[in-house]
C-alpha cells in the first residue's frame, strides 16, 4: 500500500518501520493514521515542513521499571512495568494502565499513540499516554493484586502529578486497583492529590458517569452514526464482544434506548441470549464470583455458551467489539456483513484488523473506530479532573448530559472532517483528520 501512499508520509512511515522493528500493533496504529490524513497533509504544507508527523511517532517519553512483589506463598515475583508519555501538546499526559500477560512496548505504544488522537478529539485539553504491566490477575488473592499496585506505584510515582501525567483504568484495572495505586501515591507523596488518578471511587474524588462512560459512550456514537440517516436503536439487536466495564455498560445503555443485546464474551468464548443479557447475572458472574463466562449460560435458561469462538457469527443489527486489538477479523467482518449488520462502534481500542474495516466501509456498513467511538471514558476523565481541580462533584444526571454532548461533538467533528476532505461518511478518515488537524495546529504554535 505503500506505493500510493504521498512521499512526506512514504519517508515517516519507513523510519517507524525501521526504527520499531518488532512493534506489530504500533504500527498497524500507525500505518492507519498516517494513510487517512494525507488530504490534511496535502491542504497544510506547513505541517510537512515542520516535520509534526516526525516528531508525532515518537514517544515524548517512554519509561520501562522493575516491578517485583511477593505472592501469597512467599515467592519473589517479577513483573516488568511500562508508561509511554506519548503527547503533552494538548495537556497533561493522559491515558489508563493496563495489567494483562499480553502488554509489551508496542501494545502501550499502539495505546498510546492512539490516546493522543482520542483525547485529542474529545476537546478537553488532555495528551495522550499509556502504561501498563504484563502482570496477570486472573487468579490473584486481593493482597497480591494490592502488593503488586503498591510495588507498581513505588517506582512510577515520581513520573505522574495532576499536571505532569494522570492514569486511569483499562483492562485488568478497575476500582480495586485505583484505590490501591491512589493509596500508595498518597503515602509516598503525603498528598492527597486527586486530580492525579482518575475512576477513584465516588467517596474519595471520583466522578459519577466515569465507571459508565466508556460503555454508554459507545452506545451514544452509534446511535449519533444511525441518526444521520433517520434510523434509531429502538428494537435493534446489538451484538457485544467482552464482558468488563465497556462490555456491561454498553449492554446497559443500549437496553435504555430501547435495543436488545444479545452476546458477551470472554478470552473462554462467548454466550449468546435472544432473550437479552440478564444484566445483573452477568454482573454476578464476572464482578462479583470473577469466574468463567460458560457460568452465565450454567444458570440462565435459553442462554447458550460457545466455546473458544466469538460472538460475531450471531446475527446482529448494531455491532460493539469492547473485548481488546484484533478481535474481530475479516471472517469476523464477512459474517456480520452476510448478516446484515448496519453499524459498528468500536468500544474497545483496535478491535477490529484493517481488513475488517475495509470490508465495513465498502459494504456500506456505518464504522465507528475506537479513537471516536470510546472516546466518553477518557473525556469523562476529563470531567473527573475539572471537578477535582474545583473540589465539586457533579451529579449523575449532569455529567451523564455532559457525556453526551461530548459525544455528540465527537461524532460532528469526525462526521465534518470527512465531509471536508471529500471522503463523506468515512469515520476513520474524519476522526484521525480532525484529531490530527488540533494536534498540529498545536505543535506548529
Ligand atoms: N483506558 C481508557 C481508554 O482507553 C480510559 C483512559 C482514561 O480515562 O485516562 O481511553
Amino acid at each position: 500500500t505503500l506505493l500510493d501512499t504521498p512521499p512526506a508520509v512514504r519517508g515517516v512511515l519507513e523510519t517507524v518501520v525501521a526504527r520499531n522493528p518488532h512493534e506489530p500493533e504500533f504500527l498497524q496504529a500507525v500505518h492507519e493514521v498516517l494513510e487517512s490524513i494525507a488530504p490534511v497533509l496535502d491542504a497544510h504544507p506547513q505541517f510537512v515542513d515542520a516535520g509534526i508527523l516526525e516528531r508525532l511517532v515518537e514517544p515524548e517519553r517512554q519509561i520501562m521499571f522493575r516491578v517485583p512483589w511477593v505472592d501469597d506463598d512467599g515467592r519473589l515475583q517479577v513483573n516488568r512495568g511500562f508508561r509511554v508519555q506519548f503527547s503533552s501538546v494538548l495537556g497533561p499526559y493522559k491515558g489508563g494502565l493496563r495489567f494483562h500477560p499480553s502488554v509489551n512496548l508496542s501494545i502501550i505504544k499502539f495505546l498510546g499513540f492512539e490516546q493522543i488522537f482520542k483525547n485529542a478529539l474529545t476537546g478537553q485539553g488532555i495528551g495522550g499516554a499509556k502504561g501498563g504491566s504484563d502482570f496477570d490477575p486472573h487468579g490473584r488473592s486481593d493482597a497480591e493484586i494490592m502488593r503488586f499496585c503498591q510495588s507498581f506505584m513505588s517506582e512510577l510515582y515520581r513520573h505522574l502529578g495532576e499536571h505532569t501525567d494522570v492514569p486511569a483504568g483499562d483492562i485488568g484495572v478497575g476500582a480495586r486497583e485505583i484505590g490501591y495505586l491512589f493509596g500508595q501515591y498518597r503515602k509516598i507523596t503525603n498528598r492527597h492529590e486527586s486530580g492525579m488518578f482518575t475512576g477513584k471511587g465516588v467517596q474519595w474524588g471520583g466522578a459519577e458517569v466515569r465507571t459508565e462512560a466508556t460503555g454508554y459512550g459507545a452506545v451514544y456514537f452509534a446511535q449519533e452514526m444511525l441518526a444521520v440517516h433517520g434510523e434509531s436503536l429502538e428494537g435493534k439487536r446489538v451484538g457485544v464482544s467482552g464482558s468488563g466495564n465497556v462490555a456491561i455498560y454498553a449492554i446497559d445503555k443500549a437496553y435504555q434506548l430501547g435495543a436488545t443485546p444479545v452476546t458477551a464474551s470472554d478470552s473462554s468464548g462467548y454466550v449468546v441470549d435472544d432473550a437479552g443479557i440478564d444484566l445483573a447475572l452477568l454482573r454476578q458472574v464476572k464482578e462479583v464470583d470473577r469466574t468463567r463466562i460458560s457460568a452465565y449460560a450454567a444458570q440462565r435458561p435459553g442462554a447458550r455458551f460457545v466455546e473458544d469462538a466469538r460472538p460475531w457469527e450471531v446475527a446482529v443489527d448494531i455491532a460493539i467489539p469492547s473485548a481488546t486489538q484484533n478481535e474481530l477479523g475479516a471472517d469476523d467482518a464477512r459474517a456480520l456483513i452476510a448478516n446484515g449488520v448496519r453499524a459498528v462502534a468500536e468500544g474497545a481500542n483496535m478491535p477490529s484488523t484493517p481488513e475488517a474495516i475495509e470490508l465495513f466501509q465498502s459494504a456500506g456498513v456505518l464504522f465507528g473506530p475506537g479513537k471516536a467511538a470510546n472516546a466518553g471514558g477518557v473525556a469523562t476523565s476529563a470531567l473527573e479532573m475539572s471537578q477535582n481541580a474545583a473540589r465539586q462533584r457533579w451529579t449523575f444526571a449532569d455529567s451523564e448530559a455532559k457525556l453526551r454532548s461530548i459525544m455528540q461533538g465527537v461524532h460532528r467533528a469526525a462526521f465534518d472532517a470527512a465531509e471536508r476532505y471529500g471522503r463523506p461518511g468515512d469515520y476513520v478518515v474524519g476522526a484521525n483528520s480532525a484529531s490530527f488537524e488540533r494536534i498540529a495546529h498545536a505543535m506548529l504554535a
